[in-house]
């Protein structure tokens, strides 16, 4: 195949068999074969982890690879509010199918069907591996699991460990990846920063790694790379993501052939403490879940500024369940988004920017008491106490929208092989499922649908059928991009200007806030694709990265990090001027509803935007893949 052939590889026949012929008709491999095939998985997150401990469970030798101290640190510890799957606990009507179509008609028919049937089919699997694992996810009074609501969906199928779901599910694949490290199946490579990808014969062999303790650099060859590296909602500067969150490991690998799907669908989620002053530089989610018993409001009239205890319920607009009566607060992330920022631009926003909505918990707490509230959110409560010094049980808490999640990521096919084959690409790091809004509770759905079900089956199959030659670090591909990195690092080392890397972020991510951030408009995409190469240039003349490589060096490492910001940034505000339309998180000012709703052109938009890097300075090129929706039928998205 022509790696640019976009090939989605999606099976043929009904909806609901496509997995299960697929599985059937993949090729194996041997089980005393196995241990003779390397693979390379980069992150340690609930996708890189479930991976790895999958494929070594099946007898592959693993190495797996993360920035931080412990595979224990990984970003997917952050998460909150829930994981989705379609048990029908609740016995609510919820089906696999209806799990499939909220997520399609979620995404804004942006996804392909195929994927998003085999995610909900999975999501069944998922939960039973995780409480198999000890996962302690909430339970009712009688001892089935305990579901809660999450926006985009009428039904209650969000499994949950109270605020900390992320954090249980990824203790479950942290000791399965452990048991892997004890056995001798997987190695682990902490501390270790994948800065480039090893392609030979148009094959993904290898990665080169730098120690971050030591510096060194050092590459590491074998016959499949994974990355599980996350997401770039950093590009932002300021967004809910860890800190570390980066996109270098997708950015060099698209840099070396991997297209890029979707870089402009960003997910802004509705419900984060509002930022508080110019030099933050980390905002905090409050838990989408938190809009099961927690009702938004601002106040009717322009610029209120009473405190909320003295505005009586009738001068309160509840503009969610106004505007959306049938699912209120729970309309999804991208509508409540763009709802919240509507009521601030009219100057009825709250606290001291007027950047704020009120998320108020009291009728909850009259009718079900403050305990209830504080069992199902009680480290949430304090998490917002202590950052903002106010008390969300006696007030309501104030939210503002905020970057959350990139639905883009490194275009893969059905098996999650990017375009370079041997290159797979898992969790939040491709572009897959979510189409252009993803449905909250939807991310862990995923990545551990690709990590513990979907890779292990696909990457059997692909070096089953492929003929792999033996390479060794002596090959002069290795060496090259060896000498490619040690002489980025170098660089670095050698601008010795004035500013911080940190001011060069912050600058970066205030263009694409203002110009391609919750609403976005052709003017701004056009100022910004002139602002980002200028940022760019200044950045290789004038940045001042202190000490040496040879060390700890946190500099070091961000310069690294933000260098690529610099040049994604601009390949999101490109895709966000092509993509003449609105559909989910990708609000352009030009299209939309009289009611200002998102507008869609699917006659010339309904297409994955896959985006071939082209050399340095050069234009992407655009390659699409068409998308058919055969089962949920093509309609303006309503949530009233
Ligand atoms: C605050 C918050 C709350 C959330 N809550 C929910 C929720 O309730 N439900 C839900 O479904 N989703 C939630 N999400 C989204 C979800 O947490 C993420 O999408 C998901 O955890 C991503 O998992 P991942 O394995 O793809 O990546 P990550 O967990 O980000 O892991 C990335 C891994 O890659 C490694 N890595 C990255 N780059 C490199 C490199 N160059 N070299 C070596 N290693 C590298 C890192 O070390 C890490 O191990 C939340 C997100 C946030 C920010």
């Amino acid at each position: 195949m022509s790696p640019l052939e976009l090939r989605s590889h999606v099976p043929a026949g009904p909806i609901e068999l496509k997995w299960d012929k697929h599985r059937f008709e993949m090729k194996l491999v041997n089980p005393a074969n196995k241990r003779k095939y390397t693979v390379l998985v980069v992150g340690s997150g609930l996708a890189g982890a479930a991976g790895a401990a999958s494929l070594s469970e099946l007898g592959y030798n693993v190495k797996c690879f993360c920035f931080q101290d412990s595979p224990r640190r990984a970003h997917s510890i952050a998460a909150q509010g829930g994981i989705n799957a379609a048990k029908n606990y609740r016995n609510d009507g919820d089906s696999i199918y209806r799990l499939f179509y909220d997520t399609v008609k979620g995404g804004d028919f942006r996804a392909r069907e195929g994927n998003v049937y085999r995610l909900a089919q999975l999501s069944v699997e998922i939960i039973d591996q995780c409480v198999a694992q000890g996962v302690p996810f909430a339970r009712e009074y009688g001892g089935l699991l305990a579901n809660r609501s999450f926006g985009g969906a009428q039904v209650s199928r969000t499994f949950y460990a109270r605020g900390q779901t992320g954090q249980q599910l990824l203790l479950g694949a942290y000791q399965a990846l452990e048991k892997e490290i004890a056995a001798g199946g997987v190695t682990m490579y902490p501390r270790a920063e994948m800065l480039d990808v090893v392609v030979i014969d148009g094959r993904a062999r290898g990665i080169v790694v730098r120690d971050l303790v030591t510096g060194k650099v050092e590459s590491h060859l074998g016959d499949a790379v994974v990355l599980g590296t996350g997401g770039y909602g950093n590009v932002f500067y300021l967004s809910t993501n860890a800190k570390g969150c980066n996109a270098t490991a997708i950015w060099r690998a698209h840099k070396r052939g991997a297209l890029f799907g979707n870089p402009c669908y960003t997910q802004i989620h509705p419900t984060c403490i509002p930022v508080s002053s110019e030099y933050q530089s980390k905002l905090t989610l409050m838990s989408e879940s938190l809009r099961n018993d927690g009702r938004v409001w601002v106040p009717q009239r322009q610029g209120d500024n009473r405190p909320p205890g003295e505005i009586p319920e009738s001068e309160r607009d509840y503009f969610l369940e106004r505007r959306y009566p049938s699912f209120g607060n729970l309309a999804p992330r991208d509508i409540a988004s763009r709802a919240a920022k509507a009521v601030c631009d009219e100057g009825r926003g709250v606290g001291p920017s007027g950047l704020g909505v009120y998320l108020d918990f009291a009728d909850a707490i009259n009718r079900l008491g403050e305990s209830a509230i504080r069992e199902r959110y009680g480290n949430l409560f304090e998490m917002y106490q202590r950052i903002t010094d106010e008390d969300p049980y006696r007030l309501p808490m104030r939210i503002y929208p905020a970057v959350h999640y990139t639905m883009g990521g490194l275009w893969v096919d059905y098996n999650l092989m990017s375009t370079i084959p041997g290159l797979h690409v898992i969790g939040e790091a491709n572009f897959s499922d979510h189409g252009a809004n993803r449905l909250g509770a939807s991310a862990l759905m995923q990545g551990l649908a690709d990590g513990y079900f979907i890779l292990p089956n696909t990457i059997s199959n692909y070096l089953a059928s492929t003929k792999l030659e033996k390479v060794d670090p002596t090959h002069p591909e290795v060496r090259l991009v060896e000498a490619e990195v040690a002489e980025r690092t170098a660089r670095f080392l050698s601008i010795k200007g004035k500013r911080t890397v940190d001011s060069f972020h912050r600058e970066l991510g205030r263009i694409m806030w203002d110009k391609c951030g919750m609403a976005r408009n052709a003017a701004g995409l056009q100022e910004a694709l002139v602002l980002i190469p200028r940022l760019r240039e200044d950045f290789w003349r004038d940045v001042n990265v202190p000490g040496s490589h040879a060390e700890l060096n946190q500099a070091l490492e961000r310069a690294g990090r933000v260098a690529d910001f610099l040049e994604l940034g601009e390949l999101m505000c490109r895709d966000a001027l092509h993509r003449e339309e609105s559909c989910g998180g990708h609000f352009r000012e030009e299209y939309q509803t009289e009611e200002g709703e998102a507008l869609r052109d699917d006659e010339h938009f309904a297409y994955v935007a896959a985006w071939e890097h082209t050399g340095p300075d050069q234009q992407p090129r655009l390659h699409k893949e068409p998308l058919e929706f055969e089962y949920v039928h093509l309609a303006q998205r309503s949530y009233k």
